[in-house]
């Protein structure tokens, strides 16, 4: 492609409203411009990349026995309306006004639609559907360029089958896509384990890149792959300390102190001898939690430990519940179910507050003062901890989710009627997964692991073009005789090229631009080298500097690097 006819916009400055480096960069090199908050049109260089996650995509899911779909994204509001997801969905679900339609945030019900009356028989399945279509959602909050729109094309797939063990097969399948896809993109991710919550599922992954532009929190084992969400992950680390003699437990007054900080100010001890208390209400029923030292309440967990309803407790309600205010509650006289993180289990010798303002206790030795207490993991697992499976270290970062495989079960398939008979003439419901991909994530997730100051770094198969050819001064007659002869043998070699034939722009504009577009290997052709029949490759990536003989170019091009 000639860059004196096309459009690739091109940028010096770094634009306002981007601040990761991959919107940055798609926005400085013409990938994408911005319609509206969310909403990006896709220029020509951008969309060729795009086009070829699509090929890998469509490879992939086609390799697993995929059939392709294009479903529409103008849905009935009927039929969401069916699976109780015009509410799930809420304010992000888009609505035409005045019409009974959605734009689609997904399509499990239109999948599900289709799938009714089309499937009778056992026989039938399984199936495997997808589509790489456009969906709709009304992110509050769109940021970071394309990773988070509210229009965005995503890879959804989905799996019909009779039978749970049907669903694990073609779930093993996507897993196994999804890898192929990543890796053969060149993405740096890994898998974590999710509950799907919302989605009414019962097992659940994401495929997770490492970055600051994240929104999930991820804990992370290098050595073992151990991956979870901060929501979720364990990990090992210090335990308060049992001393083999037990003090008795004794009051100490304590004016004005409150956090734990403070408190091992006043008494000159370390923070892993205090136990902070903090009272949450369990379907209205109060219940005091028992932290090591600073240690915050994981909520998620706690959730999950109780189940039912938690909140955490309005100040003004503690002083009827425990007959003390925050920062002087403790275990020793509180009525109600205590519960402790792991970290103190028979923690003895500890301070902690003592049910009366300005006080608190010493000596506190829990399982001998509070009966019935029970532990569990209640803590969010932090960077540098110990890794629950191998006990190397456990690192905590931002992350981007790329992709999902669900579990779904049979929770479409009910509420839309989708049922077929088994062996037995007996109607089942059909048992579905899915599968989904943000196949722009994967383009500036590729980007934020593939930089450096002076642009994009492409590599194969993602790049868009194998070679940005210069012609340094194409004023000058053997520099564009040159240029245009090799710009016609590099293509007949089955190279894609780039090439700036602009006559009028300098040396560093083209430079600047070459290494800013980022594809892999630069061929300059300028009047001095060529008066010894020479021209310059150069890696992008390495920065390294080759001449050759221009007979010689096209080895040298076809040498691994
Ligand atoms: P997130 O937690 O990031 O909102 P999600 O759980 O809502 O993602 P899914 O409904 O599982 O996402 O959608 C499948 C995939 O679509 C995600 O893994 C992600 O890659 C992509 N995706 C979801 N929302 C957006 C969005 N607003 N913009 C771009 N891609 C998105
Ligand atoms: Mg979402």
């Amino acid at each position: 492609m000639r860059l004196s006819k096309s459009f690739i916009p091109t940028l010096k400055e770094v634009p306002s409203e981007a601040v990761i480096p991959s919107h940055i960069l798609m926005i400085r090199a013409g990938l994408v411009r911005q319609l509206s908050a969310g909403i990006y049109s896709w220029l020509p260089l951008g969309y060729k990349v795009l086009r070829k996650v699509m090929d890998i995509i469509r490879e992939e899911m086609n390799a697993i026995g995929g059939q392709e779909f294009h479903f529409p994204g103008l849905n009935p509001k009927e039929i969401w309306e069916q699976t109780g997801r015009v509410e799930a969905f809420g304010d992000i679900l888009f609505q035409i006004k005045n019409r009974e339609y959605v734009l689609a945030p997904t399509h499990e019900e239109i999948v599900a639609y289709h799938a009714k009356g089309a499937i009778v028989s056992y026989k039938d399945m399984p199936q495997i559907w997808y589509q790489i279509q456009t969906k709709f959602r009304n992110e509050p909050r769109p940021r970071s360029g394309v990773i988070r729109g509210r229009q965005f094309i995503m890879k959804d797939a989905y799996t019909l089958d009779r039978d749970a063990a049907g669903l694990d097969v073609g779930y093993a399948l996507h897993d196994k896509a999804y890898r192929a896809i990543f890796d053969r993109c060149g993405l740096k991710y890994f898998v974590v384990g999710a509950s799907s919550g919302a989605m009414g599922g019962s097992k659940s992954e994401e495929f997770m890149v490492k970055s600051e532009a994240g929104e999930d929190t991820v804990a992370y084992c290098e050595k073992c792959q151990y991956a979870a969400n901060s929501e979720v992950a364990q990990s090992v680390t210090e335990t308060a300390k049992h001393h083999e003699e037990s003090k008795a437990v004794y009051e100490i007054s304590t004016p004005n102190v409150k956090s734990i900080d403070e408190l091992c100010d006043f008494l000159k001890i370390h923070e892993h001898e205090t136990a902070k208390s903090r009272v949450y209400m369990h379907d209205e029923k109060p219940v005091l939690v028992l932290m090591l030292g600073n240690d915050e309440v994981n909520e998620t967990k706690l959730t999950s430990v109780l189940g039912g309803n938690v909140r955490p407790c309005h100040p003004d309600e503690l002083k009827d519940i425990s007959g003390a205010d925050a920062g002087s509650i403790g275990p020793i006289g509180f009525k109600h179910k205590i519960i402790a993180d792991t970290l103190l289990k028979d923690a003895n010798n500890m301070f902690s507050g003592a049910n009366k303002n300005d006080y608190h206790i010493g000596g506190l030795d829990l399982s001998r003062d509070v009966p019935n207490i029970e532990y569990f993991d209640l803590r969010t697992a932090e960077n540098g901890e110990k890794c629950i499976r191998c006990d190397s270290t456990l690192e905590v970062f931002k992350a981007i989710e790329l992709g999902h495989i669900f579990k779904l079960g049979t929770k479409y398939s009910e509420a839309l009627g989708v049922l077929y008979l088994d062996e037995h003439g007996k109607e089942q419901p059909v048992v579905m997964g899915s599968y989904g991909i943000g196949v722009e994530r994967i383009l500036a997730c590729f980007i934020e692991q593939n930089y450096d100051e002076k642009g994009l770094t492409w590599k194969e198969p993602l790049a868009p073009f194998d070679i940005h050819l210069i012609g340094l001064n194409m004023k000058n007659a053997l520099v564009s005789e040159t240029a245009e002869r090799l710009y016609i043998s590099l293509i007949a070699e089955g190279y894609e090229v780039l090439f700036d034939d602009r006559l009028d722009g300098s040396a560093g504009v083209k430079f600047n631009d070459a290494d800013l577009l980022g594809m892999p290997i630069q061929v300059i052709v300028g009047e001095k080298n060529l008066k010894e029949g020479k021209a310059e490759l150069k890696n992008r990536r390495t920065g390294e500097k080759t001449i050759v003989e221009l007979e010689k170019l096209i080895d040298k091009l076809q040498q691994p690097v």
